[in-house]
């Protein structure tokens, strides 16, 4: 049993194996080419960057973390190590479904809102990612809250009092 629905799984699965086509994997980077971030329009969309160094998604990561540092205590900086691969340090074991749940949320919210700025022509307003992660986060919790059985009704609850 996983925190995680299925899908969220397999974009887990696609992160770790960097697998995900940011357009460097797909071009030659170019200072003007497709192979631009079209968050920050700046720096060549490298998986590093999207996900974790862009100017666009460091507010997202400051309000994750200040969530993560209110429920466990800790001040976690978000990297690789941690976002991705999961390699969580020993005072946060106990913390592993939440912060499993609350970093590939952020990463997949990340991906949807370059998405459909990409491909939908969308413009990116500041805090829209915010929003977009709240709300995933909100159906998610009302998602589990659902199922009697779910052994995550704490952890989620703690977050549900945490979140704006
Ligand atoms: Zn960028």
């Amino acid at each position: 049993m996983s925190i995680l629905p299925n899908s969220l799984g397999t974009f887990n699965y696609r992160s770790v194996w960097k697998i995900l086509p940011v357009t460097t994997k797909l071009f030659t980077p170019t200072p003007d080419g497709p192979t631009l971030c079209v968050l920050c329009q700046k720096q060549q969309e490298t998986f590093e960057h999207l996900f974790l160094q862009c100017a666009a998604v460091i507010p997202i990561w400051t309000y994750i973390s200040d969530i993560i540092k209110r429920i466990t205590g800790a001040q976690l900086k978000p990297t690789s190590e941690l976002c991705i691969q999961f390699n969580f340090p020993q005072q946060v074991a106990q913390h592993t479904d939440l912060l499993v749940l609350l970093y590939t949320m952020t990463r997949h919210t990340i991906w949807k809102a370059r998405n459909a700025v990409r491909f939908d022509g969308h413009t990116l307003n500041p805090g829209g990612i915010r929003k977009m992660l709240n709300k995933a986060l909100k159906y998610r919790i009302a998602n589990e809250k659902r199922k009697n059985t779910s052994p995550y009704q704490e952890t989620l609850n703690k977050l549900s009092d945490t979140m704006d």
